[in-house]
């Protein structure tokens, strides 16, 4: 049996890590990326691009380039309705009510398409470590509900993973940092991703790792931000030229990248600048969006999206039976937590520094990957509690919620609750699952529906049927039933309605399966050519910035001519053959690229 991964499937970005020796890395990709953009498109040829590749897309094909599809993970279309306006690419209702994204003309479930990023990190994790992956810890929100969880684990098979176990980031986070710590302190960890917000406030003492309670926003994130900026910066251009700019999907895009960009400069400067040249034409004439945006503006418009972290924040306190003042540590997790002023408030609700030891964007994936460790029996001695981040209850008469299991129970949990009939003779119950904290049922997620039957006739309230929940250690509900009085076990399946069936995952697994080599091919091809076309930019760029100097004539000629070779190669590569030739014409342009770089500094001494 291989060794087992740790995964990060973040809304923005993947990591993947493993544990070995004493301690848990990161695995880097061959050109030494250590996070992969969690971003897929539909290239221009059919062929899928993961990635960095993919993410390069995302202007030019804004409606074929799915990125934040964990925000749609194992969600009905109803439930994504306030977000799907802001994402440049179709989401439509897909089998089961559940949200999809609109690839070609056919619905396409997020599971399906997060699978090819789980795929490509582990091709990384096979191609860096030499030998087969098929075991994965994946970490999700601690906000994640059932649902999501499932579709969590979905993608992981699809994508040829036995998932061992989902672990909430926040935890996975506490378990990096407090493998190292030794100490015995409660800590929050402050978690502002892409997409969501986690904040969880755990105990660590004698390598247990105890989840007192967790909170957050599954739709509350870094993506949030940039749409701040997003509306400001349409709101100036339409003032200005009387154009709507998210009227156009590519318009969109482009902005979309600018926005992120002015807040991640944000975090640097005091000032940014969004410019979007020939970004809509008016009357025949050509539009530039340029905008000038400040830190203090900046701050004012994502005010009230860290205030929301903040409420979160103080009713995870309240849960845990706490005060801002007893947390000993504060640790950031994930790229929004950069933001100067999001550290600003964190710092002054906790009245302590928040601790920035650990590396925001990776501590997720090293904390899987020592559960990972612990699974596959390299790590001892830690011990890991978390908990359901939702309660779990039942309707009941009048549509109200029975609560079977709170909010913040440790798992794996177990309850029972014993069912009888209503009526004389009746044959079978329905039982409606739900999670949340609302009173009424139809406030709250449906979980599952189902009957129990098979009931022998008897009078009513006499049955006894005992229904039992299990939490298992990933988070997920399974449910069996006991008829008390028969001793008969019922048949249970709890398979969320909305969430894909184990026939779909299979055919999807399968489909996969025969799609990977040619899907690998393709992806090699795509990679090739942009490592082709930037290598070509730079050659270009070096050549034009040494005329004049003292380079030998021969070796200007030279790299002229390889680079008419790569050009060439690039109109040319689409069956393999040719791929060779691209490949084998970029590497000699390296090389002279190289000698020439030596000429050039050999000549400036
Ligand atoms: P994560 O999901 O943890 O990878 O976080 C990604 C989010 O962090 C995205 O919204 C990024 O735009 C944001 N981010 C990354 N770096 C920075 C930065 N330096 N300043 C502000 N936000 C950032």
């Amino acid at each position: 049996m291989g060794r087992v991964i740790g995964i990060d499937l973040g809304t923005t970005n993947s990591v993947i890590a493993f544990y070995e020796g004493s301690r848990s890395e990161v695995i880097a990709g061959t050109n030494g990326d250590r996070t992969t953009p969690s971003v897929v498109g539909r290239g221009s040829q059919g062929e899928w691009l993961v990635g960095e590749v993919a993410k390069r897309q995302m202007a030019t094909r804004p409606q074929q380039t799915f990125y934040s599809l964990k925000r749609l993970m194992g969600l009905r279309f109803d439930e994504v309705a306030d977000i799907t306006n802001k994402l440049p690419y179709e989401v439509v209702r897909g089998e089961h009510d559940l949200a999809c994204v609109r690839v070609d003309d056919k619905p396409m479930t997020p599971v399906e398409i997060s699978a090819m990023i789980l795929r490509a990190l582990r091709d990384r994790a096979e191609e860096m470590l030499g030998e087969s992956v098929e075991r994965a810890v994946i970490t999700v929100p601690a906000y994640f509900n059932d649902a999501q969880r499932q579709a969590t684990r979905d993608a992981g098979k699809i994508a040829g993973l036995e998932v061992l176990r989902i672990i909430n980031e926040p935890t996975a986070a506490a378990l990096a940092y407090g493998l190292d710590s030794g100490q015995t302190k409660s800590i929050a960890v402050y978690d502002l991703g892409g997409g969501t917000f986690d904040i969880s406030i755990l105990n660590l003492a004698d390598d247990v790792i105890e989840v007192l309670s967790t909170g957050g926003d599954t739709q509350l994130g870094g993506d949030d931000f940039d749409q701040a900026i997003i509306d400001w910066a349409r709101q100036e251009f339409l003032e200005q030229t009387g154009v709507d700019l998210l009227e156009d999907p590519m318009a969109r895009g482009r902005l979309k990248e600018t926005a992120e960009r002015a807040k991640v400069e944000l975090s640097q400067s005091l000032e940014s600048h969004l410019q979007v040249p020939f970004v809509a034409t008016v009357d025949g004439v050509p539009q530039h969006l340029d905008l000038t945006l400040s830190r203090a503006r900046f701050e004012r418009l994502v005010q009230p999206l860290i205030d929301r972290t903040l409420e979160c924040c103080l009713a995870a306190l309240e849960d845990a039976g706490m005060q801002p003042l007893d947390v000993d540590d504060v640790v950031l997790v994930g790229g929004g937590t950069r933001v100067p002023s999001v550290q600003r408030a964190v710092e002054e609700l906790f009245a302590k520094m928040p601790n920035k030891s650990v590396h925001p964007d990776e501590v997720v994936a090293l904390g899987a990957a020592i559960q990972a460790g612990v699974l596959d029996g390299t790590v001892e001695d830690v011990l890991l509690l978390d908990v359901i981040p939702l309660s779990i209850g039942l309707e009941t008469l009048g549509g109200v919620v029975t609560k079977v299991l709170e909010r913040n129970t440790t798992v794996p949990a177990r309850r029972s609750q014993i069912f009888s009939t209503v009526q004389d003779n009746q044959k079978s119950v329905n039982v409606h699952v739900v999670q949340g904290e609302r009173e009424m049922a139809v406030d709250n997620r449906s979980l599952a529906r189902f009957e129990l039957t098979g009931i022998p006739a008897a009078k009513k309230g006499v049955p006894q049927i005992e229904v039992t929940f299990d939490v298992d250690a990933d988070g997920i509900l399974k449910v069996s039933a006991r008829d008390l009085g028969t001793g008969v076990e019922q048949e249970v399946c709890v398979r969320d309605a909305s969430n894909l069936s184990e026939d779909e995952v299979e055919r999807m697994l399968a489909e996969a399966g025969e799609r990977h080599e040619e899907d690998l091919a393709r992806r090699r091809r795509a990679e090739a050519r942009h490592t082709a076309e930037e290598l070509l930019l730079n050659v270009e760029e070096t050549l034009e910035k040494s005329l004049g100097r003292d380079v030998p004539t021969a070796e200007c000629d030279r790299l002229r001519e390889l680079c008419e070779r790569v050009r060439d190669a690039l109109e040319n590569s689409v069956s393999s053959f040719e791929h060779d030739e691209l490949v084998e014409a970029t590497e000699a342009l390296q090389e002279a690229a190289h000698r020439f770089a030596d000429f050039i500094y050999q000549g400036s001494h």
